[in-house]
């Protein structure tokens, strides 16, 4: 399989080259040209564990490469989870389940992803024999999983830049205390927006990125959103067999990398009946579903951090396939967005799409009331999901981090602070914090040239 960018002017490349570019030359994200039917490859992974899925889903994708390397890359990349399942789903009421996506080194969804990637990124190396340098940008999650997909590698470097004092001090000390001597997690004083600014700043200067070999790491990865594919069809599949009609599946949303994916996988052949985009106050995802108006607004800062976004990046593959794979439509699509900050979508999909919103008094009195129903303590992200849920459809709601990585607003809604053995142990390490010499895009670039593989 060969992979197109959405905006049509880049050639065409394989799996391996998508991975390891990540955003294609004309600032489009790469898809493929068209969605393959695998409705019988879906269908037999009944019973399957969860790396079989992986595997046999995955192997569609990854073309160019050998069989037995992507089956061992798998293979590595769900060892680090705490339960056998890896994804368990459980059952809280007859219609009403949670697929558990929380059981990875860093606790949240996002180490489905990027433990893939730094598996798939260390193959590169070696078949490259050239060293890699990751420079991202974080609010909390993604840096922490980026880094503990990396973590202890030889031949690769990550520099994750972070607001100073704008992550949870759990999320810091996940970055800080790792003790690998290849991870620089570096507070910066400034806001996220500014440290994603600075991370541009970077990239776009090529001769600097020429010189340390620097990747990227951010939403919009392929093999990201390839990878978040594969609980679907297992969730799908670990539900009982008198709940499959009618099947919604509740997605916590940020940058909409992971209700993409899912309606992806339902294009192909997963027969899910729809999807509830569900955000928190930062609802640009859930007007543009109800109005079908994309209008940026200010992000506030929310109980549900992680998805505090009024962007959504991987919605533009979304626009790629729903304008009819026509990448010159998407092109004038982004550049409304980006001149005007709005857009006005035709022909929504609204058999397909509802949404909800949750503001931070709600999202507190839901998990109080999860937690007296049904004994279930969710975080803040996924109480999202739970908002008005339908008796007629069978639910499952996507539950995005461990409630153990927000213990400040679980305590304050139900009065127990829950806990988890690997942050109790993160709690005893020393950090390490790097310092720039000086808060500027030099002081990056210096920083990341002196520390460079
Ligand atoms: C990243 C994240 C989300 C949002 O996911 P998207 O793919 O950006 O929509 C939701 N919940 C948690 C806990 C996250 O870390």
């Amino acid at each position: 399989m060969h992979y197109v960018s959405t905006r049509g002017h880049s050639a065409e490349v394989t799996f391996s080259q998508a991975v390891a570019q990540g955003l294609a030359p004309d600032g489009g994200l790469y898809i493929p040209r068209v969605l393959p039917d695998l409705t019988e490859v879906i269908a037999g992974c009944a019973g399957m564990t969860y790396q079989e899925t992986a595997y046999t889903f995955l192997r569609h994708f990854a073309t160019d490469m050998e069989p037995a390397l992507l089956q061992k890359i798998i293979d590595k990349s769900y060892t680090l989870f705490d339960v056998p399942e890896v994804a368990p789903l459980r059952r809280l009421d007859e219609k009403l389940f949670v697929l558990e996506l929380f059981h990875g080194p860093t606790l949240a969804f996002k180490d489905f992803a990027l433990q893939l990637l730094g598996n798939l990124y260390e193959e590169q190396i070696q078949r490259t024999g050239k060293p890699i340098n990751v420079l991202g940008a974080t609010s909390g999650d993604t840096g922490a999983a980026a880094i503990h997909g990396l973590i202890g590698r030889q031949e690769v470097n990550i520099f994750i830049l972070y607001p100073a004092g704008g992550v949870s001090p759990l999320q810091e000390r996940q970055m800080t205390c790792t003790g690998a001597n290849n991870v620089h997690a570096i507070g910066i004083d400034g806001t996220f927006d500014d440290a994603q600014a600075m991370v541009k700043d970077c990239f776009g200067d090529k001769e600097f990125v020429d010189a340390v070999g620097l990747s990227a790491v951010n939403s919009i990865n392929l093999a990201r959103i390839l990878a978040q594919c594969v609980y679907y069809i297992y969730g799908w599949h670990a539900l009982p067999t008198d709940a499959r009609d009618n099947v919604e599946f509740n997605v916590p949303t940020g940058n909409f990398g992971n209700v993409l994916a899912g309606w992806m996988v339902q294009k192909m052949g997963l027969p899910i009946n729809s999807f509830r985009v569900a955000t928190n106050q930062n609802d640009i995802l859930y007007r543009l579903f109800m109005h079908g108006h994309y209008e940026s607004g200010k992000v506030q800062k929310s109980l549900a951090p992680s998805m505090d976004i009024q962007t959504a990046s991987n919605f533009e593959r979304f626009l790629y396939y729903t304008l009819g794979c026509e990448s010159h439509l998407v092109c004038s699509a982004m550049q409304a967005i980006k001149h005007f900050g709005t857009y006005m979508f035709e022909d929504f999909d609204t058999d397909t799409f509802s949404a909800s919103r949750m503001g931070d008094a709600e999202i507190s009195r839901k998990i109080q009331s999860l937690y007296k129903k049904y004994g279930y303590i969710a975080d803040p992200h996924t109480a999202c999901g739970f908002k008005e849920v339908l008796p007629h459809l069978t639910t499952v709601v996507l539950s995005t981090a461990h409630p153990a990585k927000f213990p400040d607003t679980i305590e304050s809604a139900i009065g127990i602070t829950p806990t988890h053995p690997s942050l109790e142990k993160l709690k005893t390490r020393e950090p390490f914090n790097p310092q720039l010499p000086s808060n500027t895009v030099a002081g990056v670039k210096a920083y990341v040239r002196k520390h460079a593989k």
